[in-house]
């Protein structure tokens, strides 16, 4: 044979296709990425010397460049979450900071940028398409957020805040660790432990135990209760010891607010550095910056949002709490009629169990796995006219219980293919449940002949598996998980853009690509579709209707007080972002404390020190970006009810509807402004009257 047999290639540098997985070792992995790396680091460097202003010139030899690192890295990424081994790990640890690394340098190259720069600006801009246009702004507004624009003394400010930021948001996420760990209750007396349900007394004793007391045990303790949420939510829920709920309650809301582990002063510096940030890249306030790469246009347009939505569930949750009260009382408690926050969840919890008496077990046998998947496939094709069919064996899987499908158009063609990895394997997968690019669509061009790279999606849930000849069954909250995903995977593989950094689910705004996976979800309470598929695994009865009843009923439990505690918290968000200034006379807690009075019906106490654990906004990636929650359920529920509005049993309009959310929603991906998607599927601009109305609230006038 020829030069090949000397340098064989390693199967995780082949760079186009489906992965070889049967072939891919742990111990590849560092060789692979060290010849991978340096390659691209040449190739970039050429790129940087030879970059031209033109579509050809830059796009496409980028393109290439990235989609070679995302292969190759896409693959390492997929096996940590469902092939993981210590190994595996060891190797990942390795290369991913030089990952990381180079892909910080592509995306501040200056020569790169100043040729995005260029091209918008020559003749040829106007000849791109509306898609083309969207990836080269895209990649300018992304290089600049990064500081690209940035020269002298103004990028050494720049890098030397982002440092700081970086080392901040890991202190404050360190400090909220410590303070939970620092706090535990061990309990001895079984008088303690009343009301616990079984799961957490052992869950109790194995925690005192891995604190040194050698003979605790579930029956006789002693048991140690912590801030951690498996021992702190069920505990919240189901202590029939109130001045234990108390004590809990209290030390959970001062976690990281004082002494060594005190997270005030952190936030009042995070919040100082980011604007002085958003200031240095030409916005007036971090929210702004934070807009900037999102849907909505505006902090005006997330205020309105969210006002409509407090409005809409402010009186429901006083409602709810008188509600709370009154069942409280007619159990005989002596605190119904002041029910502290400590008192919330348990009672809660009470009113729920006597309202919807059944537990997620019971549905179980009506939804196993291969008929909730002919239900599911049955709707898509209802609903897009797409046709799914097993091609298990045509594709390498990385375990046996992986199945491999088409996706197929109307008239017959293969669109798209999809991974359906079912079964939990706490052993080497990670848990939840995600959909991952495998390969992205693209226009592919080889020795002059062009063609259509057809998309695959990894779909992995983590449901039990068949046990003997009993079928997986599933609980409703996995077939809600199952179609969410699905929804991210047809909006990945129902794309029609033909340019990779547009396609499917990439270069979507973040605050929008919840709306497929949400909106499918939809569908699981859909009288037919749900009938469609819920019958019971052995006798085939289809599901009892009062489990229907219930289920609507428990969607919408106490769902003011839900609603209010997000507006809550996005307001905050939003507020500290926009219009707190370190030297304006108001603490961020002071600020939390204003809203507090419209956003709450049960004040925080005065020690309440929420922010000082709110670690999405000040240690993840939600910084002014809470809102996106509420403001994707918006759009996924409004664009449900264009289904609910062309008429749920009329069979044609579905059709039509389907089409065009399929034209639009699915096939658009990153190739629009999601304002525009949106708006060419509804005809106009999204609208909080579905989302309250699905949620039982009624919008005020
Ligand atoms: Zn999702």
């Amino acid at each position: 044979m020829s030069t090949n047999t000397i340098i064989s290639k390693s199967p995780l540098l082949k760079g186009s296709g489906l992965p070889s997985f049967g072939e891919i070792s742990a111990e590849s992995v560092v060789p692979a990425f060290n010849q991978l790396l340096a390659e691209l680091d040449q190739e970039l460097t050429t790129l940087e010397a030879n970059v031209k202003p033109t579509w050809n010139g830059l796009v496409e030899p980028l393109e290439k460049l990235t989609e070679g690192l995302n292969w190759s890295w896409g693959i390492v990424s997929h096996l940590m979450g469902v092939k993981n081994s210590s190994e595996l790990r060891e190797a990942y640890e390795s290369v991913q900071p030089h990952v990381v690394q180079f892909s910080n340098k592509l995306g501040q190259s200056q020569p790169i940028y100043n040729a995005f720069k260029a091209l918008r600006a020559s003749d040829a801009w106007a000849k791109l398409e509306e898609s083309q246009q969207r990836i080269v702004e895209a990649a300018i507004r992304d290089a600049e957020l990064s500081g690209v624009g940035l020269q002298g003394e103004a990028k050494e400010r720049f890098n030397a805040i982002q440092m700081e930021l970086a080392e901040l948001s890991t202190k404050f996420s360190n400090h909220v660790l410590d303070a939970t760990k620092a706090f535990s209750m061990t309990l001895t007396n079984p008088e303690e432990i009343e009301g616990l349900p079984p799961s957490l007394v052992s869950l109790a004793a194995q925690a005192a135990q891995a604190a040194g007391e050698e003979n605790a045990t579930p029956e006789n303790g002693p048991w140690r209760i912590t801030l951690d949420s498996p021992s702190y939510g069920p505990f919240m829920q189901h202590s029939t010891r109130r001045d234990l709920r108390e004590k809990l309650y209290r030390a959970f809301i001062t976690r990281a607010s004082y002494g060594e582990l005190d997270n005030n002063p952190l936030i009042e510096r995070i919040l100082e550095l980011r604007q002085e940030l958003a200031k240095l890249l030409g916005f007036e306030t971090y929210a702004e910056l934070s807009l900037a790469s999102k849907m909505a246009p505006n902090v005006q347009a997330v205020e309105s949002l969210l006002e409509e939505m407090r409005r809409a569930s402010y009186d429901a949750a006083i409602k709810e709490l008188e509600e709370l009260k009154a069942f409280a009382g007619s159990k005989g408690a002596p605190e119904a009629n002041d029910l502290q926050h400590w008192d919330i969840s348990f009672w809660a919890e009470r009113q729920r169990e006597e309202k919807f008496a059944f537990t997620a077990e019971e549905l179980r046998p009506y939804f196993p796995l291969p008929q909730v998947l002919d239900g599911l496939f049955g709707l898509v094709q209802r609903l897009f006219g797409i046709t799914i069919t097993p091609n298990d064996g045509q594709a390498p899987v990385w375990h046996e219980d992986v199945r491999y499908f088409q996706i197929a158009n109307e008239t017959g063609q293969p669109i798209a293919y999809f991974y359906l990895d079912p079964y939990s394997r706490p052993e080497e997968k990670r848990g939840g449940a995600w959909m991952d690019v495998c390969i992205n669509r693209g226009k592919v061009t080889e020795n002059g002949v062009t063609t259509t790279r057809l998309p695959v999606a990894y779909l992995v849930c983590n449901q039990t598996p068949p046990i003997g000849d009993q079928p997986s069954l599933m609980t409703f909250n996995e077939v809600e998980t199952l179609f969410h995903e699905f929804g991210h995977g047809l909006h990945h593989m129902l794309t029609k853009v033909e340019y990779a950094a547009a396609a499917g689910i990439n270069n979507v705004e973040w605050d929008a690509v919840e709306l497929p996976s949400q909106f499918m979800e939809n569908w699981c309470y859909d009288r037919p579709t749900l009938f469609g598929m819920a019958k019971h695994y052995q006798t085939g009865e289809p599901l009892p209707e009062h489990y229907y009843q219930k289920l609507l009923a428990a969607k919408n439990y106490m769902s003011g007080s839900g609603t209010l505690r997000q507006i809550h918290f996005s307001s905050l968000d939003i507020e500290l972002h926009h219009r707190y200034r370190a030297d304006g006379g108001e603490t961020p807690k002071d600020v939390r404390s204003r809203l507090a009075e419209t956003t709450t019906v049960l004040p925080p106490l005065p020690e309440d020190s929420f922010l000082c654990a709110f670690g999405h906004i000040f240690s993840g990636g939600y910084a002014a970006g809470y809102y996106s929650y509420k403001w994707a359920e918006v759009l996924s529920a409004d664009a449900f009810a264009a289904f609910e509005e062309a008429g749920l049993d009329n069979e044609q309009a579905i059709k039509a509807t389907g089409k065009r959310y399929r034209d639009t929603v699915l096939a658009l991906g990153g190739s629009k402004h999601p304002m525009d998607v949106f708006k060419s599927f509804r005809g106009r601009e999204p609208s909080t009257e579905a989302l309250l109305k699905h949620n039982g609230l009624v919008a005020a006038a």
